[in-house]
Formats: C-alpha cells, sequence, structure tokens
C-alpha cells in the first residue's frame, strides 16, 4: 500500500494527525526533499527506509514504491504542502493503478493556507472578493493559454501565485495588464510556517523591488488583491439581523 501525505507547508506540527500516524508506520518513505521539512522524518520509525526524491526521477520513485510493494511493506510518499497542488501526483497514481497497487491519499495544510495564517489574512472578504484563484506564471512548465496570467488577472480577484517568485517582473507586467493597479495591495511569502518564514507587504507596483531587496527567488508565495487592504463588508453570517438556519436575526 503506497499513502500519498501532504507533509504541510513546513512546520512539523503541521502535518495532519493522520499523516503523522501514516509516518510512524512506514516501512518506506519518499520525500520531496527540496521543499518538505526534514524534521517531518523524526516522526518515522528508526528503521525506516528514506528516500529523497528530490535527487530521483519519476521511474526511480515508481520503482522503490514497486519493490516495497513486493515485500509486503507500507511506503509513505510525502509531498510538500496539499500534494494535490503542484504536486505531481497524477502521474504516479496513475502508474501505480497500472500496475494494481493501492493507494490512497492524506490531505495536508497548502502553502496558502499557511501564507495566509502568517498574513492574518482572510482570502474571502464580503463584497471585496469571494473567489480565489490559484495559478502560476508560465516558466520551464508552461502553462495553458487561456490561463494566461493578464486574463486571470482580469478577473480582479483575490490571486494566489506558487512557483513565481523568481519572476516577479513578468508577474507584475501581467497583473497591471489586468484589473489590478500600481496600488492594489500584494504580499510575499517566504518559507510560511518554518523558522526562517519572511512577510513582505507592499503593492503591485512595488512587487519586483520587494523580491529583489530580500532576494527571495524561490519557495514563496505571491498573494495579491484588496483582501490585504482595509476595506470590505461585515460577513452576513455573524449579522445581528441576519437570520440563518441555526439562529433568528433581530
Ligand atoms: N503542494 C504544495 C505546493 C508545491 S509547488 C502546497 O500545497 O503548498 C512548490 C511551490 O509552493 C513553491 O515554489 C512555492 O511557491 C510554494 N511553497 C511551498 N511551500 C511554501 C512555503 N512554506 N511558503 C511559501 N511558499 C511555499
Amino acid at each position: 500500500m503506497v499513502h500519498f501525505v501532504g507533509a504541510g507547508s513546513g512546520a512539523p506540527d503541521l502535518i495532519t494527525v493522520r499523516g503523522m500516524r501514516l509516518l510512524q508506520e512506514a516501512d518506506v518513505v519518499i520525500y520531496a526533499g527540496s521543499l518538505v521539512n526534514p524534521a517531518l522524518l523524526e516522526y518515522c520509525k528508526e528503521d525506516t527506509e528514506i528516500h529523497d526524491s528530490a535527487r530521483m526521477h519519476l521511474e526511480e520513485v515508481l520503482a522503490v514504491m514497486k519493490r516495497a510493494e513486493s515485500e509486503g511493506k507500507t511506503t509513505v510518499r510525502l509531498h510538500t504542502g496539499d500534494p494535490s497542488i503542484y504536486g505531481a501526483i497524477r502521474e504516479q497514481m496513475d502508474a501505480l493503478r497500472e500496475c494494481g497497487i493501492a493507494f490512497d491519499i492524506c490531505p495536508g495544510v497548502s502553502s496558502m493556507y499557511a501564507a495566509a495564517a502568517a498574513l492574518q489574512v482572510e482570502y474571502t472578504l464580503p463584497e471585496v472578493s469571494q473567489t480565489v484563484i490559484i495559478s502560476r506564471a508560465a516558466g520551464r512548465t508552461p502553462v495553458p493559454e487561456k490561463e494566461d496570467l493578464p486574463k486571470l488577472a482580469a478577473i480582479g480577484a483575490t490571486l494566489v501565485l506558487f512557483l513565481s517568485a523568481g519572476q516577479t517582473a513578468q508577474v507584475q507586467k501581467a497583473l497591471l495588464q489586468g484589473a489590478y493597479t500600481e496600488a492594489t495591495p500584494c504580499a510575499i511569502v517566504y518559507k510560511a510556517s518554518w523558522p526562517e518564514e519572511k512577510i513582505l507587504r507592499g503593492t503591485v507596483g512595488t512587487l519586483p523591488e520587494m523580491a529583489e531587496q530580500n532576494g527571495i527567488t524561490q519557495t514563496a508565495l505571491i498573494v495579491v488583491g484588496d483582501v490585504l487592504g482595509n476595506d470590505y463588508a461585515l460577513s452576513k453570517l455573524y449579522d445581528k439581523h441576519f437570520t440563518t438556519g441555526y439562529r433568528k436575526g433581530e
């Protein structure tokens, strides 16, 4: 059996209880060493066989899983954040299905949530934005044309960009082609929930210099939108005049 486990954003106590238990029971662990905090491996048994997938290609990862399975062992494939976001798990799942190896997925705390916590922000504020767009700047991995950043930026929703901290000039240009202005609030969160976490606040106009002055090119999220500002409407949910299924309005 293979368990894909979301490691969370970095802090070892931000893995789920289920994920921690799976690590404690695993015979083999393959972890994404480029981003997963190695401190999480302290949950493993002393004799757990550990592989860093940063140094492996897909076939090597699959070979370890297949060998473990043939020996009746349990494997944890540990991915950073939540595995469903830029986790490259689909190709692994399809290969496992093809050779009849059972697997399941344990979700994790994505870095986009650790960043929201670090920024003390609510991504969905009444009358400001009720939509969160998750995307990335095109890099060595292309982005489908229909999702070109200026097109997404035209919506003006809360925007969370992964894998883009090294391309802030390109990102700024795309944002300004959309609904955002130089004055739209913007933040960079580097290594959210790690001891070396950095929170940089500015505007779309200052985005490239925020990254440059702090030497940030990777392991960071760019968050854009008026939810980072000060204006919003109070929620209906907790409005004392608003009737809900649980409470009658005054
Ligand atoms: N599955 C992961 C994302 C993997 S893609 C998740 O859910 O968070 C890798 C990108 O995620 C990095 O380039 C960076 O943009 C972002 N990232 C991962 N961990 C981060 C962290 N602790 N703080 C800020 N950004 C992070």
